[in-house]
């Protein structure tokens, strides 16, 4: 993508009222637009890190059995009214009516609507188990909204439901997804950062599991032991867990950090209820056993920000960058300009992922304040003094310099 069709800017401040890292350099390197508190737009490079991070989430669901579907905005009150629709059980929830009077919500989460939509699909345990996901736009009137897009009140999320026979396929597949979620934040580099947490459960199971991410900016405290790689949330946090998990709390570090996904066994919270239930093999009808399974997407993108930014702007690891190199031509030189052309058709021929800084009137120091803001991996410099040393500049967004290389070994290093 040339930057001169792009319409957005780099801007030096974010607006006054932003206090989070995550939204002041997304809003300054032109990620996102804040209409207002807890709700930003998504601009198009901003789109571009939401689609990988949600592609890289529904490779890891299709591969544990996911089937993508999308979910309604508009939310039925009938269908909650057993449940939770009463302002005592969600408070944060927007609704609003029909021109009937007929009170509805809007997406606040799914449990509810794909229990009552799968009475139409499931009746025999040859129909179990099934594992429906979204990946959609949730919102939630939250109190608080200081997070920048770590807490929206309209945000992406991915949210899948199990449908299982009985506990015991519930649980084998809660030990995949476990893994799979691993594999996510692993994949878009918060791996080491990222611990499995036990959380406050339900009636079904003792405990659920958050994924955390250990950040100064997270707003929940966690005590977790490094060297077993778990952590306790401090909502649950006493002695009865620290024996449940053989855990001592002279090895327990309390630290802040960011839920970015978590897992729930349901159990029969929401068939028994809704009734949904389905014939065994013996003939006899038994509730389903669920569970549900979220990651905050916009969170996530924040908490990468967050975590791995310095203080020169945000630094994307190179799968969820928008763009893997940032083609910089520096100078009005026609043949300098030439040659960045070329080498910019040359990198999309070989399907490598460019921006390419073709903007005219600009320094030097300009281009490259606004390359380490939008942190791409690579920054590819072409300019008159690289073409006199024998090439383009090549350098790491995290590297002090660059180093000069000729276009083939520029091609192999980097396809
Ligand atoms: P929190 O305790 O942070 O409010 P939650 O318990 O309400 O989260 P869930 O309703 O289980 O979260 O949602 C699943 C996931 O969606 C969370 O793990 C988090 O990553 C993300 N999420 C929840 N609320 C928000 C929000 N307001 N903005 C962005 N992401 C969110
Ligand atoms: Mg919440």
């Amino acid at each position: 993508m040339r930057q001169s069709t792009l319409f957005t800017k780099t801007r030096k401040n974010a607006p006054a009222d932003e206090t989070s890292k995550n939204a002041e350099y997304l809003i300054r390197a032109g990620y996102i637009y804040k209409e207002m508190s807890g709700v930003y737009t998504i601009l198009p490079l901003g789109l571009k890190v939401v689609q990988k991070i949600s592609n890289i989430i529904r490779n890891e669901m299709n591969a544990v059995g996911g089937v993508e579907m999308q979910s309604t905005t508009l939310q039925s009150k009938e269908v909650w009214d057993k449940t939770r629709w009463s302002d005592d059980v969600v408070e944060n929830w927007f609704k609003t009516k029909l021109k009937n009077d007929t009170e509805i919500g809007l997406a606040f989460t799914h449990e509810e609507p794909m229990t009552a939509m799968m009475k139409n699909f499931i009746h025999s345990y040859k129909d179990l188990p099934v594992y429906p996901y979204d990946v959609r736009t949730i919102f939630r009137n939250e109190m608080r909204a200081k997070s920048g897009i770590m807490r929206g009140r309209e945000f992406f999320w991915k949210a899948l439901y199990s449908f299982s026979k009985n506990k015991v396929e519930h649980d084998e597949f809660y030990e995949k997804i476990t893994q799979a979620y691993k594999n996510i934040f692993n994949h878009v580099g918060l791996g080491d950062k990222t611990y499995f947490t036990f959380a406050s459960g339900g009636t079904f199971s003792k405990y659920s599991h958050e994924f955390q991410t250990v950040c100064n900016a997270g707003e929940d405290l966690i005590y977790l032991n490094e060297e077993k790689c778990i952590a306790v949330n401090k909502e649950v946090y006493n002695d009865e867990v620290l024996k449940d998990l053989d855990l001592n709390k002279s090895d327990l570090k309390e630290v802040n950090a960011v839920e970015v996904g978590n897992i729930f066994s349901l159990g029969y919270k929401f068939s028994e209820p809704l009734e949904l239930n389905y014939k065994n093999a013996e003939g006899v009808e038994e509730f389903v056993f669920m569970g549900s399974y979220g990651i905050g997407i916009t969170r996530l993108m924040g908490t990468i920000v967050e975590v791995l930014a310095d203080g020169k702007g945000i630094v994307w690891p190179e799968s969820v960058a928008p763009f893997k190199v940032h083609l910089v031509l520096l100078g009005e030189d026609v043949e300098v300009k030439n040659k960045a052309e070329d080498l910019y058709n040359n990198l999309i021929a070989k399907n490598v992922e460019v921006l390419f800084d073709d903007r005219v009137g600009l320094s030097a120091g300009e281009k490259f304040a606004d390359a380490d803001l939008l942190g791409m991996p690579w920054r590819l410099v072409v300019s008159k003094r690289s073409l006199e040393a024998g090439g383009f500049e090549i350098k790491a967004r995290n590297d002090e310099a660059g180093r000069i290389v000729t276009e083939n070994e520029l091609m192999s290093l980097i396809s």
